[in-house]
């Protein structure tokens, strides 16, 4: 009997090693990690120069308080990810998760505001579905009703807008019509809220298991700047799954050219060495709340010389092997490949994503986008038939269908082409037995 408990009940094999894009299980089974975990490996596994980069700072100091020393692996770690960033974003807070990113970004938001004058401001709009976190913070942002509803009675509701999902609605992804019809719906919430009382919006930039790796429409991402700016709410972007250079980018807003005020990363910043994460914010932003006393607001393990080696080698490793434009480049084949798929399977209804932050739909029937019937929730059975393929997908378990049967296909930057060979034929495989 095992003393873990988890979500899934699923039985999982013991696993035993992984190197590069494959996992081994205690009775030598090989698994390819085609999702990178719950996209989070990007570099792969046992990567040796980040297990190097371990071992020399575990030589030196695993662990010393924030508040009782800076580290040199912190201080060359944060100027990394603000030379990475894009103008502005100059100031970094470490933390060890996506969850904890999130809560940073949202209080450092309120603490901005109650500094400089706007403490009316506090309703953080956040869109429909989405996913930003476990913890209570975070998940009142959330939209996803099967992970929230049990704990609605202990949460503040904040505001949701629907997410830009024009492939469900029939609209056209390329019109800019399409971006503003749905960037409309944020401003018209700003107004039925009271502008004097939004605090920030908060966005995926490219969606992860909610939406199954959302794009916006053409015109979204500037239109959404431009209100936020109108009423002087804060641009937070959760990038805790699509930065880090999954999309190609260090941050998917880069792909807009959208300067948000504040994002928060995790995942593939540790990468799977480490729990480790960061909210990023404007350096005004952190200046005002500093020059009041300071951010209230803290993680004990978070900034850790361990974890901030490991992320520094990382980061290191992304540069060295220009694995943003590898992962630009060969997610561009597996995308491509995916594609095809749909002449072959008349159940897949859309392929989206950028970069290798990748996924496709199931549908019951293409042209109306109806998804698959309930008793068709076969969909995790898709997952189940990869796995007993050897390869690794990602599925978020919708229970009632409505955010999408989506399956993530998103293997590590590091995969080359005939890699995604390799994944496409054991995909296929299980796509057959599922049809
Ligand atoms: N935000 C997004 C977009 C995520 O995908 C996730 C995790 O899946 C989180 C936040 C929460 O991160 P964590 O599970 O590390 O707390």
């Amino acid at each position: 009997m095992s003393h873990l408990f988890y979500l899934s009940t699923a039985a999982r094999p013991v696993l035993n090693r992984a190197e590069g894009i494959y996992m081994w299980d205690r009775d030598g089974r090989r698994f390819i990690d085609g999702s990178s975990g719950a996209m989070v490996s990007n570099i792969g596994h046992s990567n040796p120069a980040v297990l190097a980069a371990m071992r020399a700072q575990m030589d030196k100091s695993t662990f010393g308080y924030r508040l009782h020393f800076e580290t040199e692996p912190g201080e060359r770690l944060a100027a990394k990810v603000a030379a990475l960033s894009p103008a502005g974003l100059e100031k970094v807070f470490f933390v060890s998760g996506g969850s904890e990113a999130v809560e940073s970004a949202v209080k450092l938001a309120r603490q901005w505001a109650v500094v400089t004058g706007q403490a009316q401001r506090w309703k953080v709009i956040s869109r429909f579905p989405s996913y930003h976190g476990s913890t209570l913070g975070a998940l009142s942002l959330t939209g996803y009703d099967p992970l929230t509803d049990p704990f609605l009675p202990m949460m503040v509701q904040m505001p949701k807008i629907p997410a830009p999902r024009a492939y469900l609605d029939g609209l056209d992804m390329e019109d800019p019509a399409t971006g503003a019809h749905y960037a409309a719906m944020l401003e018209a919430q700003i107004l039925a809220e009271g502008p004097g009382s939004v605090l920030a919006f908060i966005q995926e930039p490219v969606g992860g298991a909610s939406t199954g790796a959302l794009v916006p429409p053409a015109g979204y991402m500037q239109a959404i700047r431009t209100i936020c700016d109108r009423y002087g709410v804060l641009l937070i972007h959760d990038e805790v799954m699509s930065g880090g250079g999954r999309v190609g980018t260090f941050l998917g807003g880069d792909l807009w050219g959208i300067i948000p005020d504040i994002v928060a990363i995790s995942k593939g910043f540790g990468a799977g060495y480490v729990p480790l994460g960061a909210m990023v914010a404007r350096g005004d932003i952190v200046e005002a709340v500093q020059a009041a006393g300071g951010f209230v607001h803290g993680h004990t393990y978070a900034g850790n010389p361990l974890a901030c080696a490991a992320g520094l080698a990382v980061l290191e490793e992304i540069g060295r092997n220009d694995l943003m434009g590898n992962a630009a480049r060969v997610g561009a084949v597996l995308k491509s490949r995916l594609k095809n798929l749909m002449q072959r399977y008349g159940f897949i209804g859309d392929v989206r994503g950028e970069g290798m932050l990748l996924a496709f739909e199931l549908v019951a029937d293409r042209a109306t986008m109806t998804p698959l019937p309930p008793a068709m929730k076969a969909f995790d059975t898709l997952v189940e038939l990869a796995y007993a393929e050897g390869l690794i997908v990602y599925s978020r378990r919708t229970r009632g269908g409505y955010a999408g049967d989506h399956v993530l296909v998103c293997p590590p930057m590091i995969t080359t082409e005939a890699q995604v060979d390799e994944i496409m034929d054991k995909l296929i495989r299980a796509l057959d037995q599922f049809a």
